[in-house]
């Protein structure tokens, strides 16, 4: 594993006036799952869109080499970087393939592409079965496997998923992390999770980070965060 695929320093963003990120510094290892958890507001999502260009940021974020700080997101994207926002952002009237295919828009190999779809459906068996249904016919759990399924169709090298759980029962959730879990072990792709859901993201993530206030207060492997109790308490309060 490379120790430095993924390397931000001194990350500031915000919104106007208004300051979230203050300096946020992380590594993140390649082929590993990273969790950034936290209370609300912390900034976890100003984080991701940093990442992927959807909020202006100073400070470094460099992957595997290049510096993509300030870049736009169709730039970031090139580079590999594939984000699925929080809400899912999949086109409801459009059928499940034809979601599929919107991921690849950036490729220019268009023939591996297709087969890519093939491995989606792989992963994602149910959207095999679905795939000439309109995205606005499948259950909430269904749709976030869908907006992985597109954000895979860009062979990211790095996949950032927000708040993958939000309002999925927790047997879909379960599913859902290790579908996660084996595209990591299976595609090596590194990857990024925001998760409210401390306790599930901490058992598939090798690393995790705990986000107050936009400044990382506490980093380590997710085994041993999950296993300090005195942490869970005092940062993440999960039942
Ligand atoms: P949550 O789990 O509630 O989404 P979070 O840790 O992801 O929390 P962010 O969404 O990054 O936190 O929000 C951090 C701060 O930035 C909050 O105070 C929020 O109100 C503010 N914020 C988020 N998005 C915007 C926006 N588009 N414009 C202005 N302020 C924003």
């Amino acid at each position: 594993m490379s120790e430095n695929f993924l390397t931000v320093e001194d990350l500031h963003a915000g919104y106007g006036a208004a300051r979230v990120l203050h300096g946020v510094s992380l590594t993140v290892g390649q082929g590993e799952i990273c969790a950034i958890l936290g209370p609300n507001g912390a900034g976890k999502t100003t984080t991701l869109r940093a990442l992927s260009g959807g909020v202006r940021a100073r400070g470094t974020i460099r992957l595997d080499g290049t510096d993509l700080a300030g870049r736009s997101p169709d730039a970031v994207a090139r580079h590999g970087v594939a984000h699925v926002p929080e809400g899912r952002g999949t086109f409801m009237p459009l059928t499940v393939e034809e979601n599929l295919r919107l991921g690849a828009y950036l490729r220019r190999d268009k023939a591996a592409a297709e087969s890519d779809l093939e491995r989606v459906y792989g992963h994602f068996p149910v959207l095999a079965e679905r795939r000439g249904q309109a995205a606005g016919s499948l259950s909430g759990g269904e749709q976030q496997m869908l907006a992985i399924g597109r954000a895979l169709m860009l062979r990211p090298r790095l996949l950032l998923l927000d708040e993958p759980s939000l309002g999925l029962a927790p047997l879909v959730t379960r599913e859902l992390f290790g579908i996660v879990q084996a595209v990591n072990e299976e595609e090596r792709t590194t990857v990024i999770v925001v998760e409210q859901n401390a306790h599930l993201a901490l058992g598939i993530a090798h690393q995790a980070h705990v986000l107050e206030s936009g400044r990382i207060v506490l980093s380590g492997p997710a085994e041993q965060i999950r296993a300090d109790e005195q942490v869970v308490k005092s940062y993440l309060g999960y039942r």
